[in-house]
């Protein structure tokens, strides 16, 4: 029903067998479908919103790890909208699912996948989520899990996460990059399964938040899409979801895929905007949003067609933008991200200051991850709890009563 294709020059393989690039030239693999055999109805997929509900495009046969991710409920964000005039935004919001990151999406395909393979533990290099919901999805299915993660740059909340979900957590003296690297070859080496989002079958999972948004609209697409673009699998992952919707006669087109990173982590945006069909890999990427502290994207190549295929653009925000989209999602809206999440938010009130998002778009913002995630940024950019006497007067005082 479905095989293993390297984007880069074509070459199958077998969908059990151990690979995460193509062993002719490296390139990055996809799992492609033979769509033919594929009967997908509207008719079929009424009901609520979940990852295993779109199981028939979904590649595993045995009964899944699961912690029911998915189903993240989508906002219409009025006052923001206002503000920037667009009467039509909206968020999803992924900080919903099991461990408060759209990640679970990923790993519970992917750890089901593992097991379906007979591997026996599974790693991964990650800026905190992705360790997070391995750790979780790892303890589910009874396997050992090992993370690595970049020394100090990790939100505490993920880390307490990992910790507590009895993964074995390794703080690598380097950044995610570096993490990457070693992770795998480890994996390779000591016959590891990896799930980093160079990992197709993970992706698979991560391809149903597109799913999600047009079944949520009843199958009407929106203009656009934007989320913030890390490692850059998310957005590669919802574009061939949609893609295959589309194949299947589900939805007409494909909305346009916006990707937004930070300014001083911006390798795909810089390979959007210069027209180049490669990425310079950023050795030392800082911003505050460090779910999206990567200097060197492994899914570029998937990112940039992604974007460019479906007519979208990739924009970079300040940290101090991103903060305060953090702060204005959570006082006008109701909704707290972690503030890689609020880039996506601060892309579009950007990209519409500038003209390229216009007033009528119907638009939807990924927010990845949830604002418990990271507790010390938070507290950091917020004032301190008042502290009073134990008095109704002082209290009154303090309320200016
Ligand atoms: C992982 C992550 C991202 C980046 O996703 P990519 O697929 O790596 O581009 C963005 N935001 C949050 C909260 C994440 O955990
Ligand atoms: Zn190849």
């Amino acid at each position: 029903m479905y095989h293993l294709e390297c984007i880069k020059c074509g070459a199958k393989y077998a969908p059990d067998e151990i690979i995460y690039t193509c062993k002719k030239c490296d390139g990055l693999l996809d799992v492609v479908y033979d769509y033919s055999k594929i009967e997908l109805s509207k008719e079929d997929l009424k009901g609520p919103l979940s990852v295993w509900k779109y199981r028939a495009l979904l590649p595993v046969s045995r009964e899944p790890i699961s912690l029911k991710e998915g189903g993240t409920p989508v906002y219409h964000i009025r006052r923001i909208g206002e503000e920037i005039g667009i009467k039509d935004a909206h968020v999803k919001h992924e900080g919903m699912n099991p461990t408060g990151s759209f990640k679970d999406r990923g790993m519970t395909v992917g750890v089901t996948k593992a097991l379906e393979l007979g591997m026996t533990s599974v790693a991964c290099a990650s800026t905190g989520n992705t360790s997070a919901s391995l750790a979780v999805y790892g303890a589910r299915a009874g396997i050992p899990v090992i993370v690595l993660l970049p020394q100090g740059k990790v939100a505490l909340g993920k880390i307490a996460q990992a910790l507590m979900h009895g993964a074995k957590v390794l703080s690598i003296r380097g950044n995610f990059d570096d993490a990457l690297r070693l992770v795998r070859e480890m994996c390779i080496e000591n016959g590891v399964y990896l799930l980093n989002s160079i990992n197709p079958y993970r992706l698979e999972g991560q391809k149903t938040i597109g799913f999600e948004i047009v079944d949520y609209f009843g199958w009407e697409v929106p203009d656009r899409i934007i989320l913030p673009v890390g490692n850059a699998g998310n957005i590669t992952a919802i574009t061939k979801g949609l893609n295959e919707m589309k194949k299947l006669g589900l939805i007409d087109r494909v909305p346009m895929m916006t990707g937004i990173q930070a300014e001083g982590s911006a390798p795909i945006v810089k390979a959007i905007k210069s027209g180049s069909e490669n990425i310079t890999v950023e050795s030392k990427p800082e911003t505050v949003a460090t779910a999206i502290r990567i200097g060197d994207p492994v899914n570029a190549v998937k990112a940039l067609n992604a974007i460019r295929t479906t007519g979208g653009t990739a924009e970079t925000v300040t940290d101090e933008e991103i903060l305060a989209a953090q702060r204005m999602l959570a006082v006008k809206e109701g909704i707290g991200v972690e503030p890689a999440s609020a880039a996506s938010v601060a892309g579009m009130i950007k990209l519409r200051k500038m003209g390229v998002i216009e007033k009528d778009e119907r638009v939807v913002c990924v927010t990845t991850g949830h604002l418990l995630k990271d507790p010390e940024t938070v507290i950091k950019m917020c004032e301190s709890p008042i502290e009073v006497d134990a008095t109704k007067e002082a209290i009154r005082k303090v309320l200016g009563q």
